[in-house]
């Protein structure tokens, strides 16, 4: 079935551009691939910093 209103229509986190919810956007809620590829680049990113964990305390006897 499909809904005779209009697509919902969100803003896309990284441009704030608005991109409609569809199957055919395949990068939503980002508005593009550029745009879902910084966002990737930016959870790679923090990823990195994440596993840069310091080494664990000496345990206490
Ligand atoms: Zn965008």
């Amino acid at each position: 079935m499909v809904q005779p209103s209009a697509p919902r229509v969100v803003s896309c986190p990284i441009c704030g551009k608005p991109v409609s919810w569809l199957p055919e956007s395949r990068f939503r809620p980002f508005c593009s691939e550029r745009c879902r590829d910084i966002d990737l680049g930016a959870w790679a990113a923090e990823e990195y910093r994440l596993s840069e964990k310091a080494p664990p305390a000496e345990e206490e006897q």
